[in-house]
């Protein structure tokens, strides 16, 4: 079955359940390892931070996240928020975007 890799966006041929090229998994494995090696040195590190520090990027760790290959330990969880699309440290609006939600709300009353 043809796919096209998640990462690169190669077409590749899955055997099944692959969502990645063979080199991709590889890359993949490797900077897994990488992101659970610094989070065991640092468990309550942000993915910001561990994007930082490792290299590898934040929609990748984020994947990671998804996928369940990665469990984060730190209180932070990083999502963007849903209207301006900046990072957000929890929940699913950034600080600006609630505040203007709730003056919004306040001007309605
Ligand atoms: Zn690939
Ligand atoms: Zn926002």
């Amino acid at each position: 079955m043809l796919k096209n890799c998640e990462r690169c966006g190669r077409v590749f041929d899955s055997e099944g359940s692959e969502e990645l090229c063979p080199e991709c998994y590889l890359e993949d494995k490797k900077e897994l390892k990488k992101v659970k090696d610094y989070l065991n040195k640092n468990p309550l590190a942000s993915v910001m931070e561990v994007c930082e520090k490792t290299g590898v990027s934040q929609a990748q760790i984020l994947r990671f996240v998804r996928d369940g290959n990665l469990k984060l330990r730190g209180p932070l969880k990083e999502f963007k928020c849903s209207l301006c699309g900046k990072p957000v440290i929890k929940g699913t609006t950034c600080d600006e975007c609630k505040g203007k939600i709730e003056k919004g709300m306040n001007n309605k009353k």
